[in-house]
């Protein structure tokens, strides 16, 4: 049998998609896409005429038997969503669950991912992180979430829309209060923005340009707790030694 390929493409940058994910793309019989419109530019652009199939949320299950029947007559086939890597707050999560309970071969082919490439440049602790996806859509519903995240530790991730934006930022505000936010903003494309402050300063930010607003975002916020606290507790050791060293006092 073949195997299924879930092929990693660009979030903005062509540059992005790798040597790997574009031999694999013109080595299978058919490309699963979420929208085959979309995906068609990118074939279109590496000069590929490979068909497709479209597979999104309200189809996915029944595309199972489908794919797995090619799959046992021997074709390879790749898995793409619109941006970035399949599966990451995108379809194909029923697919490869049901695939790999078939026993089936399915193979990642790595690549851009937004929230990688989000947290390996802002700054913020990296070593644990919590993915959140989107936030939920209704004001309660995200303002619950936000409350049971208040006492984790971890660096916070979200995705989030250009429609929502302000108004998560202000609930970030309300349920978490003032930490450290660092806002990820159309990454890899000619806008990318890194935006560094407290979710009321960021949204003050972009109260006075709109521009702020617009595009893709991810959300990173610092974790509660012992870490902010410790990091806090060296500062303030190594000014109390600076102070004691510039006095000429012994320690
Ligand atoms: N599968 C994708 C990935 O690997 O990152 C994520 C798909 S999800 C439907 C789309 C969300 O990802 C956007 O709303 C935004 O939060 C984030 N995203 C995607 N591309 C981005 C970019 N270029 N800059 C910032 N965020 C991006």
């Amino acid at each position: 049998p073949g195997a299924l390929y879930v092929v990693a493409t660009p979030i903005g940058n062509l540059e992005d998609l790798s040597a790997r994910a574009s031999r694999i793309l013109g080595e299978v019989t058919l490309v699963a896409a979420e929208d085959t419109r979309h995906t068609a530019r990118l074939l279109r652009h590496l000069g590929l005429s490979v068909p497709m199939l479209s597979l999104h949320e309200h189809n996915e299950q029944a595309r199972v038997d489908q794919l797995d029947a090619r799959l046992t007559a021997g074709e390879s086939l790749a898995l793409v969503s619109d941006a970035g890597t399949p599966l990451i707050s995108d379809p194909g999560f029923v697919l490869v669950r049901e695939l790999r309970a078939r026993g089936r071969r399915v193979v990642p082919v790595p690549g851009a991912c937004a929230l990688v490439a989000a947290l390996c440049a802002a700054g913020l602790p990296t070593d644990r992180f919590l993915f959140q996806g989107f936030l939920p859509a209704k004001g309660g519903n995200r303002r619950g979430r936000l409350e049971g995240l208040a006492v984790r530790e971890e660096t916070l991730v979200f995705y989030e829309s250009p429609h929502r934006i302000r108004d998560t930022l202000a609930d970030l505000d309300h349920c978490l209060g003032p930490r450290r936010v660092v806002l990820a903003r159309e990454l890899t494309k000619t806008f990318e923005t890194f935006l560094d402050g407290s979710a009321a300063e960021l949204l003050a930010c972009m109260e006075a340009d709109p521009d702020q607003s617009r595009g893709e975002f991810v959300i990173m916020v610092a974790g509660a707790g012992p870490r902010d606290d410790q990091q806090g507790t060296d500062i303030e050791a190594d000014a109390l030694l600076a102070a004691l060293l510039g006095e000429g006092v012994g320690v």
